[in-house]
């Protein structure tokens, strides 16, 4: 349902995505590794257009974007809709309530109506153990709690595929849990998922492949199991030795 074919991406003279295939299945969640500086950020981040690609096809579902053709704002428009982002830092909006930040996707971008999209939004605030906090602020809210308002926002927007961009390295390590609790109850519900993440307990328990990136090359990937058991390339070992 998610296919990338030969994505290149550079800043200037630097290489960062230097011809990037990948597929992911339908309900599949695939997780991103590597070392720091080695695309994993700006692979997401031309998923969901935040950056341009120099060259390369994404497709998601029916959507297709071509970089080697001019690419039109409608059709980035209905590209970025497939996706739904959830980043390092929060970035709710900190004059809005919980509930708010979650409809005002809906409501600004889809036209949903306000009952419509403060009803979904509070099913989604529910989804991801916030029921008794929809009208908190954000500075009233944990950073994990605000994390999942984050995952409520975009999954307000009712994406195909979520990419998750080390969705837990600004958390407290007492608050990472919660917040990979809910992306996994969002994995076993069949949501198609992107992460990039450093938590290889999640990854040996919710992925079903293991990505491992350097210099902005896959240089592995295969089932979890395999990779950390068994990893084929000299580099992908050094580094799982390294996160350990
Ligand atoms: P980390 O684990 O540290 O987040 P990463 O694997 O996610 O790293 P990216 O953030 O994708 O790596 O960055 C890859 C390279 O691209 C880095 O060298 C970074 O400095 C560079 N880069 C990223 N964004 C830009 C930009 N907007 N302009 C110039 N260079 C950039």
């Amino acid at each position: 349902m998610l296919t990338i074919n030969n994505l290149h991406k550079q800043f200037d003279d630097l290489v960062v995505l230097d011809g990037i295939d990948l597929d992911v299945e339908k309900g599949n969640v695939i997780v991103v590794v590597g070392p720091s500086g080695s695309g994993k950020t700006t692979l997401l981040r031309c998923l969901n257009i935040l950056e341009t690609p120099n060259q390369g096809v994404m497709q998601i579902n029916d959507q297709t974007l071509d970089f080697s053709n001019k690419v039109t704002k409608k059709q980035v428009q209905a590209f970025r809709k497939q996706t739904g982002m959830v980043f390092q830092t929060y970035n709710l909006f900190p004059h809005k309530t919980a509930i708010e930040n979650v409809m005002e996707g809906p409501v600004i971008v889809k036209k949903m109506n306000k009952k419509q999209a403060y009803e979904q939004a509070k099913r989604l605030l529910e989804k991801v153990g916030l029921a008794d906090k929809i009208d908190y602020y954000p500075f009233q809210l944990s950073g994990g709690q605000q994390q999942r308002v984050g995952i409520a926002r975009a999954l307000a927007m009712d994406p195909e595929v979520m990419l998750f961009d080390e969705p837990t390295s600004a958390l407290d390590p007492e608050l990472i849990g919660e917040v990979l609790n809910a992306m996994k109850e969002l994995a076993d519900e069949g949501m198609t998922m992107v992460v990039v993440t450093h938590e290889m307990g999640f990854a040996r328990e919710v992925a079903d492949e293991v990505l491992f990136m350097e210099g902005g090359h896959i240089v592995e990937r295969g089932h979890p199991e395999e990779i950390f058991s068994n990893p084929k390339h000299e580099r992908t070992a050094q580094f799982l030795n390294l996160i350990k």
